[in-house]
């Protein structure tokens, strides 16, 4: 079976993970977990990295760094991961969901104004599978309404955004937007720690907030508290890890990038898919290589990855728009609320293997598989359209 992504750990990490093992700092303590917020933090083009256990994890922090109060609204789109509306509602407050751009799969800027109120305190952008979100109009928007922005970069390692267009234009790396921001360094992200993840933030009050939040809010004397924390610490040996992959990060994003080439050139001419598509001010990642079946593929996107698996290749579904969660559903949230654009991804787009250690032998393989099984599944075939119209 060819796998959606296996982790690359050809550099240091071992060497690193040595260190931690023969000094004995295995939990929190030690030197990496410091010099991997650092160098992170510097690649983004941030001033604070704090690492946590996990990219859902951060954002959970990163929204209760904003100290909302209940019935205080939060805009995140509804194409994400749960994890995103799960800080919105542990924080007490409320997640308002917004539908996708059809191409670019991220939050609809068109869409975002009319779901802003009077309890809108910040939107979450995610930029969805390396593809950033435009953020000029959004920053805009944020700063009209006086409301934070809660930048979710966790698909988005080293892609980056054209600031400022038709003025003074300049690339800038996701994870450095807005009031603060999050990654992930799951194993199946461009870098990875195992678990892991990190908050971003150019501002000290914030990035103090959440180091405290992340260790149990221990004050100056230990086992004092005057605030709720959780254990969301990073252990050095994780990032012993991050410190090694992110030395090899241009590496790891080439290789994505001559996996996504090949797909682009493999898949141009099947019939009825709909490839990835990219913005002229976007620089994307190629994190993950999404496909949407047409409506002339007689498949749903869960049939044809029975179809693909039974051809040895393994794939992702999109996600599951959150407005048809039914846990938000059966607690009230949500309630007749549609949006087209996230139900049709939802039920029409897949992620193909993407991994940085893909050969070309198997992307074609893949790639033909992928023609072999729309071609058989068209409702017309491109022969039979051709006589009905000629
Ligand atoms: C992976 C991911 C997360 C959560 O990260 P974990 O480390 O898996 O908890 C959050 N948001 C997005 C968009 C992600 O892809």
């Amino acid at each position: 079976m060819l796998p959606v992504s296996e982790p690359l750990l050809e550099g240091n990490e071992l060497n690193y993970l040595r260190d931690c093992i023969d000094s004995g700092w295995i939990s929190s303590g030690g030197t990496f977990v410091a010099r991997f917020e650092q160098a992170w933090a510097e690649y983004c083009g941030r001033t604070y990295g704090v690492a946590v256990a996990n990219g859902t994890a951060a954002l959970q922090l990163a929204v209760e760094a904003l100290s909302l109060a209940p019935g205080d609204e939060v805009v995140i789109p509804s194409f994400t991961i749960i994890s995103c509306a799960l800080a919105v509602l542990r924080a007490g407050a409320k997640p308002v969901v917004v539908d996708s751009d059809p191409e670019t799969f991220c939050i609809d800027l068109e869409k975002i104004a009319s779901a802003i109120t009077p309890r809108t305190r910040a939107i979450m952008p995610v930029h969805i599978y390396g593809h950033p979100v435009d953020m000029d109009p959004l920053l805009e928007l944020a700063e009209r309404w006086g409301i934070d922005v809660i930048e979710d970069a966790a698909q988005a390692h080293g892609s980056e955004y054209l600031l400022g267009r038709g003025g003074q234009e300049v690339w800038r790396r996701c994870g450095s937007f807005g009031t603060i921001s999050i990654f992930s360094f799951y194993a199946n992200k461009i870098i990875t720690t195992g678990e892991g993840g990190m908050v971003m933030t150019n501002r000290e009050d914030l990035a103090e907030r959440c180091r405290s939040l992340r260790n149990l809010c221990f004050q100056s004397r230990r086992f004092y508290h005057e605030g709720l924390g959780y254990n969301y610490r990073l252990t050095n040996m994780q990032a012993a890890i991050g410190v090694a992959q992110l030395e090899r990060i241009a590496d790891l994003l080439e290789r994505k990038r001559r996996v996504g080439e090949l797909y682009d050139k493999l898949l141009a001419d099947v019939p009825g898919i709909e490839l990835p598509r990219k913005r002229d001010w976007a620089r994307i990642n190629r994190w993950m290589y999404s496909l949407v079946l047409g409506d002339e593929i007689a498949l749903d996107a869960s049939e044809f990855a029975i179809e693909l698996r039974a051809r040895g290749v393994d794939t992702r579904p999109f996600f599951m728009g959150l407005h048809e969660q039914p846990i938000f559903r059966s607690r009230g949230l949500f309630e007749n609320t549609r949006l087209p654009v996230a139900e049709r991804l939802t039920r029409r787009g897949i992620c193909l293997p993407s991994g940085p250690t893909l050969t070309p032998t198997q992307i074609e393989a893949i790639s033909g598989t992928v023609r072999e099984v729309v071609v058989s599944a068209l409702r017309i075939r491109p022969d039979q359209r051709v006589r009905q119209w000629g």
